[in-house]
Formats: structure tokens, C-alpha cells, sequence
């Protein structure tokens, strides 16, 4: 029936329906413009890209770059000269300062008897060994719990922590954090019972790994410090099979680790400034330093060079961005993570608004996607309206909700609003390299790196863009 209020009715929901269908018509008008983006990105790391260039310099003509050593302060210099070749509008360095641990000539260390050789490492931040090395029995357990039960007997004796990485967990990262936290503790505990050193097995996914990795520990006030070293893999099984044959076979070991007071070092930082809302900063970046063995190449050469990439690549398109785009090479990520505090600090007493963060320490491995620190809520808003732009062209499509890198994790406490992005490359290899001297420039793929460097450009252009929206 006709009547005035149905014809009101009628024209409302016209009026709502051609509004919806502007605003999907909008909606994919912009998704058609993102992709067409997307694949200029993809198109222009895979042709010039440099990531992969650069992280041979930094590699092979720096090498490995523990904070507060000679060559970190080099890779920094390096770092702000190939900043600068670009068109930045701001490049400088942070003062940063950190305290300097040194490993001095290689560790030693043998099955006393057979003279068996063991591949050990000096666990970061370690003291050293007598000058001539120690010999002691063994004390064997899988968990720092599991030495309670050996009450004195530790006494004067070697704590080996022998816990095999759990090869069923595709997250390679979970089965490292599962044992992680024995290494940088079990040094303090073994010490509080007696023991003489500490062999932490070192933390590897592969059984057949004959490198040890090292990786930060640490002590505490009041109680003695003891040596502290990695064993590689195949070594803590040989020693093992030793005290199973012989409960009192001796171990010889020998290190000079030493810390070597405190050194004023830098961040480096690079502004690209927003056309719109240059006060609002988008943070991209990975810490420059690394263990010191290897090249430091997986962890975080790609990290570095492939953000730097990143930000070269949307240049070379001619893209201007809507808000700062602030790339950070932080210092001292291993051990200390001094780079991220200082940056962190710095950023509050300005009171900057850092409105999103993206960081990649996660090897340069092919890209799977990203974790978000946001609400549950900004989440699924991502995983609406980008995820469909990566998934099934660029087979990148992990957008889940998790934490931010190591370092942003450290700033983000002065900024608990700031959207977080943590770049998550395939994570099967990662752990059969990561802080060993098998980190080096030929384990990295050229594809896959350049890869990450599109993935990683093209979640920074959509982040420009789309921020306000979230
Ligand atoms: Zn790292």
C-alpha cells in the first residue's frame, strides 16, 4: 500500500544502499590501487633491490660487530654513509652506551683421558677460566631443577645442562624460548650450589650440529661467577655418552672472557619526513650489533639491510609518505639491548607520537608474514583488508596477533599505543644458525631476502596510508 511514511522508508533505504554501494565501490577502488602498489613494490625489490648487496659489505668487509667493539663502531660509520646516499631528509647517530664484553683467544676444551675435543663457546658476558683452564667432574641434568637432589655433591664439580631442543614445534622460536631461559640463569644457581663452571647445551634444532651457540647469561649480586659456555649439540651427546660409560670422567676447560668497561657507541637514524602529519612517526628498523662469531648475517644483517631496502624501494617508486618514516639500526640488541632504551628514553622526554613500529630480527628466511601487537579488534581489521593483498600472491600470510621484536618491545613501554609489527620470515633454518659461526653471508638467499625487503616495504606503505584507520 502506497502511503507518504513507506515512500520516506523507501527513499532512506535507497539512499543507504547507494552509500554502501559508493563505499564498497570505494573500498575496492582503494584494495585495486593497494595491489597495483603491491606489485610495483614486489616488481622493484626483485629487480634493484640492494639488501642483498649491502649485507656483503656489512658482512664480509665488516664481519661480526659485538657492541662496543671496533668493528660495531665501523658498521655504524658504514651504516650513515649508505643512508645518506639516499634521499633522507635527517641522518644521525644516537649516543648510546654500552658496556663491552670481550671473548679473548679461543676456548678450549677436552674429555681429560681421551683428550676427546669439545666445541664449546663462552656464553656472552661470561668471566673467564683460570689462565690455565680447569679440570672437574661433571654433575649431568636436563633441567636447573633436577640439581637440587645432587645437594653437596655439586660442590667443586661442572653443572652440564643436557635439555635436546623439541624438533616437533614448527615455531622454532617457542622450543628456543623453552630452553633459553636456562642459559642466562643456570650460571647464578650452579654457582649458589658449589659448582666450579657451567656447560649450557647449546640451543640448536638439529641433533647433528657440531657448533656450539652462544647467546647471552648472566649472574648475580652475592653469589660467585663462574665460567659459563655453550657446548655444541653433538658434543654435550658425546659427553654424555662419557659419563654414562664413566660417572667420574673430567672435563678440561679453558676461556679468557673478559668485560671491558663501559663504551659510548650509536643508534643510527635516517628521517624520511611526512608530507601530512610529519609529527606522527612510523618506526621501522633492527639492530645493527651482533654476536661475535659468524658475520652476523641472518641475525640481524638481513634485518638492517632489509628495512633500509625497504624504505629505498617505496623511494625509487616515488612515493611520498603521509607520516615520518624513521628507520633505526639499534645497538646492542645481544646483550644489553642499551640501543632500545636509549632510543625509548629519548622518544618519551619528547614526547614524540610514534604511532606504529615495524621490526625485522628474524632472519632474512622467506617472508611468512607478520605478528601484531594491537587490539584483537585492529587485528582482525588487518587481517580483513591487508592480509587479502599478500596471501595468495605473495604467499605471506601470517597476520597474527603476538610481540613486537626484542627492541621495540623495549621502547614500546614509553609507548603503550603504538601498533607493533614483528616481520616473521619461515622459521625452520633459523636456529640451526642463529649466534654461531655458521651465520654468515652464503646462508642467506638472495630471493627470499628480497622477498622480506617487499613484504616488509609493502606493510610499511599500507601502514602510511591506512594507519588512521585502524
Ligand atoms: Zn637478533
Amino acid at each position: 500500500m502506497f502511503t507518504p511514511q513507506n515512500t520516506t522508508k523507501r527513499m532512506k533505504r535507497t539512499i543507504l544502499l547507494t552509500l554502501l554501494s559508493i563505499s564498497t565501490f570505494t573500498q575496492g577502488a582503494f584494495a585495486q590501487q593497494d595491489s597495483i602498489m603491491l606489485d610495483k613494490i614486489y616488481h622493484e625489490s626483485f629487480y634493484n633491490g640492494q639488501a642483498y648487496d649491502n649485507l656483503h659489505h656489512l658482512t664480509k668487509k665488516i664481519g661480526h660487530r659485538i657492541a662496543g667493539s671496533p668493528r660495531a663502531d665501523k658498521a655504524v660509520a658504514w651504516s650513515k654513509s649508505i643512508m645518506e646516499e639516499l634521499p633522507f631528509d635527517r641522518v644521525y647517530l644516537q649516543d648510546v652506551k654500552v658496556p663491552y664484553w670481550d671473548r679473548g683467544p679461543q676456548e678450549k676444551a677436552y674429555l681429560v683421558g681421551s683428550n676427546e675435543p669439545l666445541s664449546v663457546l663462552a656464553l656472552g658476558g661470561s668471566v673467564s677460566t683460570p689462565a690455565k683452564g680447569l679440570v672437574a667432574e661433571v654433575i649431568e641434568v636436563e633441567l636447573l631443577s633436577d640439581l637440587k637432589k645432587y645437594g653437596d655433591q655439586v660442590r667443586g664439580k661442572i653443572v652440564f645442562i643436557n635439555k635436546p631442543w623439541d624438533e616437533s614445534i614448527v615455531e622454532t622460536g617457542v622450543a628456543y624460548g623453552l630452553n633459553s631461559s636456562q642459559r642466562s640463569r643456570g650460571p647464578a644457581e650452579a654457582a649458589k650450589l658449589g659448582a666450579v663452571a657451567y656447560l649450557f647445551r647449546s640451543l640448536s634444532s638439529s641433533k647433528t650440529d657440531d657448533y656450539p651457540h652462544t647467546g647471552g647469561t648472566g649472574y648475580v649480586k652475592g653469589i660467585d661467577s663462574i665460567p659459563a659456555m655453550a657446548i655444541s649439540a653433538t658434543s654435550a651427546i658425546k659427553l654424555s655418552n662419557a659419563l654414562k660409560a664413566n660417572l667420574h670422567t673430567k672435563v678440561y676447560l679453558e676461556q679468557h672472557a673478559a668485560w671491558k668497561g663501559i663504551v659510548h657507541t650509536h643508534n643510527v637514524i635516517a628521517e624520511w619526513k611526512g608530507q601530512q602529519s610529519p609529527d606522527k612517526i612510523i618506526t621501522i628498523g633492527g639492530h645493527i650489533d651482533s654476536w661475535d662469531v659468524g658475520e652476523g648475517a641472518h641475525d640481524n644483517g638481513t634485518g638492517t639491510m632489509g628495512t633500509l631496502d625497504a624504505i629505498r624501494t617505496l623511494m625509487a617508486l616515488g612515493y611520498q609518505p603521509k607520516h615520518t618514516i624513521r628507520l633505526v639500526f639499534y645497538m646492542n640488541e645481544e646483550n644489553g639491548v642499551h640501543g632500545a632504551s636509549a632510543y625509548g628514553q629519548i622518544a618519551k622526554d619528547k614526547q614524540e607520537q610514534i604511532i606504529a613500529a615495524i621490526e625485522s630480527d628474524a632472519g632474512g628466511f622467506a617472508p611468512r608474514g607478520f605478528d601484531i601487537k594491537a587490539s584483537a579488534d585492529r587485528v582482525a581489521w588487518i587481517q580483513q583488508h591487508w592480509k587479502p593483498l599478500f596471501d595468495q600472491k605473495f604467499w605471506v600470510s601470517r597476520f597474527l596477533q603476538g610481540s613486537p621484536g626484542v627492541d621495540s618491545g623495549v621502547w614500546g613501554k614509553h609507548f603503550p599505543n603504538t601498533v607493533m609489527f614483528n616481520f616473521r620470515p619461515d622459521p625452520h633454518r633459523y636456529f640451526d644458525l642463529h649466534h654461531t659461526a655458521k651465520d654468515v653471508f652464503e646462508a642467506v638467499d638472495k630471493r627470499e631476502l628480497q622477498s622480506g625487503v617487499a613484504a616488509i616495504a609493502s606493510l610499511l606503505y599500507l601502514v602510511d596510508q591506512q594507519i588512521d584507520q585502524l
